[in-house]
């Protein structure tokens, strides 16, 4: 029996990612929130390898399980069911708050929970790290800069948002969870660091976000015309999630706490994603284009300037579009795939 009990002992243990020792003096006891979403998940995974322990807070609105259940069991890993619109009382050494719809769809779904998990969700986390004494990241965004009149953007750039337009509660939402930020460092000597993360794209991305990249890609996989909005004249630049959670990881740990952009500085036009996607694989290259109208308030240009963290981080994103692109093609064909097998039972 004891025998067999090691056996089954050591087959559970096999079964999660290699995980590195941390001596206690190096590992930290790390709060994600959001951590069940796209980036959150991907920022689980490299924290949970790196040798530390992770507590995924998540209310599941946007976020799945599936997405960290391969670390559900660990010893380093805890998932708890919460919404950060509530008070939370654990004690850790750092927080990443990640909490918050991101795409637009998502987001305008019900604007006035964006706004309170951005507004109130951030305070709560603010009274934590003020209680226990950790530091707090901030995943904030682009959206920030709102239609940049300005180009390219820099931190300094104090943006151009409507505030009373469909996107506002995701971005004055942003834009006050940054100020409460600032309030906390000045008047409670709270820690915080603010990223500013631009379009990001990669497994574990909603297939039904309604974000361009997702959008494509699933119709170009499904024979779908692609869509455009307006002419397709808008930029964006986009970055792979790898790239995102090294930067995320790096300001985190730095001495940095005035905000930093995130993202790969090349930008693009809807259709140039196109024709990168076009290049990549010969389904998508099939596809035909469907322009609709344009969306209301979508920022014109966007286009960023990236050399504080180059600078201050050492930080530079690596992973080209194209090979970004290729292996969320392959993740949304697999997720197709399981959902084609699961859809009977
Ligand atoms: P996502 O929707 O996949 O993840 C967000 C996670 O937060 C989900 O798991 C969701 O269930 C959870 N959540 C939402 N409201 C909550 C609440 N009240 N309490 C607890 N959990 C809650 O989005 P993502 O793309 O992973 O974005 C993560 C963060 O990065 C967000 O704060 C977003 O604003 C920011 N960001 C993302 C992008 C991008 O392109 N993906 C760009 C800029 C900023
Ligand atoms: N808070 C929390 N966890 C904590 C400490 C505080 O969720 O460990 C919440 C608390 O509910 C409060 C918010 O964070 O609403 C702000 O906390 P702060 O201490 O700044 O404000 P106060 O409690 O004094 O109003
Ligand atoms: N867009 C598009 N077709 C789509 C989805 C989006 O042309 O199917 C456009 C959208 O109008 C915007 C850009 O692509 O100009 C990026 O949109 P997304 O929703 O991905 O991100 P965000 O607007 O939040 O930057």
């Amino acid at each position: 029996l004891i025998s067999g009990m090691f056996i089954l002992i050591s087959s559970f243990s096999q079964k999660y990612p290699p995980v590195k020792f941390l001596s206690e003096k190096d590992r930290k006891r790390i709060l994600i929130t959001g951590g069940a979403g796209f980036v959150g998940s991907h920022l689980t995974d490299k924290l949970m390898m790196d040798g530390h322990e992770v507590t995924v807070v998540d209310n599941f609105f946007t976020g799945r399980k599936r997405n960290v259940e391969h670390w559900i069991g660990h010893e380093n890993f805890e998932l708890i069911n919460h919404d950060v619109v509530e008070p939370l009382y654990i004690e850790v050494d750092q927080i990443y708050h990640l909490a918050s719809p991101a795409s637009p769809p998502n987001y305008m779904y019900n604007p006035i929970k964006t706004l309170k998990t951005n507004t109130i969700g951030t305070l709560n986390m603010l009274g934590l790290a003020k209680r226990v004494g950790a530091r707090l990241l901030l995943a904030s965004t682009s959206e920030v800069y709102g239609d940049p009149e300005v180009h390219p953007q820099n931190e300094e750039y104090w943006g151009h948002v409507n505030p009373i337009g469909p996107r506002a509660c995701y971005d004055e939402g942003k834009r006050v969870a940054e100020t409460m930020c600032y309030a906390y460092m000045k008047q409670e000597g709270v820690e915080v660091r603010v990223a500013r993360i631009f379009n990001t794209f990669g497994s574990r991305m909603h297939m039904n976000d309604g974000r361009v990249v997702s959008n494509f890609i699933l119709q170009a996989l499904q024979g779908e015309p692609l869509t455009v909005y307006g002419s397709g004249s808008q930029t964006r630049a986009f970055q792979y999630v790898s790239d995102l959670v090294n930067g995320l990881v790096s300001l985190m740990n730095s001495n940095i706490s005035s905000p930093v952009n995130l993202v790969n500085p090349t930008y693009r036009y809807p259709l140039s994603m196109y024709f990168t996607l076009s290049k990549t694989s010969d389904t998508l290259s099939r596809s035909q284009i469907q322009f609709l109208p344009e969306a209301q308030d979508d920022p014109r240009r966007r286009r960023p300037d990236i050399r504080k963290a180059k600078m201050m981080l050492g930080w530079e994103p690596v992973v080209p579009l194209e090979e970004g692109l290729n292996k969320t093609i392959q993740y949304f064909s697999r997720e197709l795939e399981h959902q084609a097998n699961n859809q009977y039972i």
